[in-house]
């Protein structure tokens, strides 16, 4: 059975980077109907991290992401985690340094200045003797001495490094506590984690992670270490870009499938094909055929997706998703109309909600710089005979009645549409944007049509009279 974890370090929110790697050890466990687990490494004690951690819960729930089991925290474990060291201590696979702050830090010094790279010489080793007095000694796993530290790594190919490269590193401080590299091996080995899936920023933990496997006689998962995500011109990616909280994406009017489907797509293909469902994600993932270069973030592609998956939403989903945004059509007679309209034309719900409003709402106030496109000449007037002809119509329902009644209106003024048209909208919308006029009034109706037209032409009086 195939299970794998997504281990985050609760010390902020969860941003996209954290969310890929997830969505990969989801995708590959459930497409083998295997386990997803969530472990929470909050070892740190010194930083508060039970608000990080509902982030990262309530983004899983937000994307729909579950996990198998409950959420495992380290910072349950220590006991656990004593017991290995004693263990290792016990068997003689791990022992006390003594060696004071001040003796590691001259060490350090006399490498360096004989460019060696800095690391533990193994002095407490094979210690046999008294120790010195004073000191609370740490415990260190015993590295190989020598040969190379191998593995395969499902993305990047073998890694070979060299057993000097890996000193006999602390697996307990001296206050007891044990190291991250430890705590890692020991638990992805008993939680049974058989494949891990991670940034590659972790590629030198693994040796590390090796030895204590080894030392503890724990089988070895497979490992794949995943590119990072670039900004723009191959840079880090900054916060603007989408570092930031992954609930941002909420905020700012996303849908879960769609970063979902952008997130696979960050370093992992197939064929030209840009779409995902969910099912088609699962059919397919395999984190082998993960890209072993770095890839690049494109926010364009997010809208782009985005678009596309609202255009597909159901309108009495969208209309749900709106109501976050301050929009309620769940029970409104126009809902479908509206949604119909605006679906087609907006990239986020944000600007969806925003469209609606502008449309719903009569305007506070008139855009001057399309006052003064729209309203040159006698354009007053051409909207009060307008307004006119509109009251002394019959019943008005259909886009296509607005845009009969519009269309009859210009022929009979022997004036072009836009004579029309621009004032129309800025009465209606208070500037020159927004959907088809005809759309617009069918939307609001007659009444409320008429309504903005009278506003408009008395703002009109009042401000612009000469
Ligand atoms: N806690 C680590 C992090 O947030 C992940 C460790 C791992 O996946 O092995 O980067």
């Amino acid at each position: 059975m195939v299970v794998t974890r997504f281990a985050p370090s609760p010390t902020g929110f969860l941003h996209i980077g954290g969310l890929r790697t997830a969505l990969f050890n989801y995708l590959w466990a459930r497409r083998n109907d295997g386990e997803f687990k969530l472990r929470i490494e909050d070892t740190d004690m010194s930083r508060n991290s039970a608000e990080a951690t509902r982030a990262i819960l309530e983004a899983f729930e937000w994307v729909g992401m579950d996990y198998d089991g409950e959420p495992i925290y380290q910072s349950d474990r220590f006991d656990l985690y004593r017991s290995y060291i004693i263990r290792l201590l016990d068997e003689g696979k791990a022992y006390y340094c003594y060696m004071s702050k001040e003796e590691l830090d001259r060490l350090r010094e006399e490498q360096m200045a004989r460019k060696e790279r800095p690391r533990y010489d193994g002095r407490y080793r094979d210690f046999t003797g008294e120790p010195p007095k004073g000191i609370e000694p740490v415990v260190r796993i015993k590295a190989p001495l020598e040969g190379e530290i191998v593995f395969e790594d499902g993305i990047k190919g073998t890694i070979t490094i060299s057993a000097d490269e890996v000193d006999d590193f602390i697996i307990a401080r001296s206050d007891g506590t044990p190291t991250y590299n430890f705590v890692v091996a020991i638990d992805d080995a008993l939680m049974g984690i058989t494949d891990v899936i991670r940034g590659d920023d972790h590629l030198y933990n693994t040796p590390k992670q090796i030895v204590v496997y080894e030392a503890l006689g724990f089988k070895l998962p497979k490992f794949y270490h995943v590119p990072m995500i670039l900004g723009e011109g191959g840079k880090k990616l900054s916060k603007r870009e989408g570092a930031a909280d992954v609930m941002d994406y909420k905020r700012a009017g996303y849908l879960p499938e769609a970063l979902l489907n952008f997130l696979v797509r960050l370093g992992w293909s197939r064929g030209d094909q840009e779409i995902f469902t969910m099912e088609e994600m699962l059919e397919h993932f395999d984190p082998s055929d993960i890209n072993a270069s770095a890839s690049q973030y494109n926010p364009d592609k997010l809208l782009w997706l985005n678009a596309h998956y609202i255009k597909n939403s159901s309108n009495e989903r969208l209309a749900s998703l709106l109501e976050d945004f301050g929009v309620y059509l769940l029970a409104h007679d126009k809902r479908e109309i509206l949604l119909d309209i605006f679906k087609e034309r907006c990239k986020t719900l944000k600007e969806m909600a925003e469209q609606i409003t502008e449309v719903l709402e009569t305007p506070k106030e008139y855009d001057a710089k399309a006052i003064k496109k729209a309203m040159k000449g006698d354009a007053s007037e051409i909207l009060a005979r307008f307004g006119r002809k509109l009251e002394s119509a019959g019943e008005l329902h259909l886009p296509t009645d607005y845009h009969s009644l519009l269309e009859d209106f210009v022929k009979e003024s022997q004036i072009g549409f836009g004579k029309i048209g621009m004032p129309l909208r800025v009465a209606l919308t208070g500037r020159l944007g927004g959907p088809d006029l005809s759309d617009m009034m069918s939307i609001i109706g007659k009444k409320e049509t008429l309504q903005r037209v009278e506003n408009f032409l008395r703002h009109m009086d009042m401000n612009y009279a000469s």
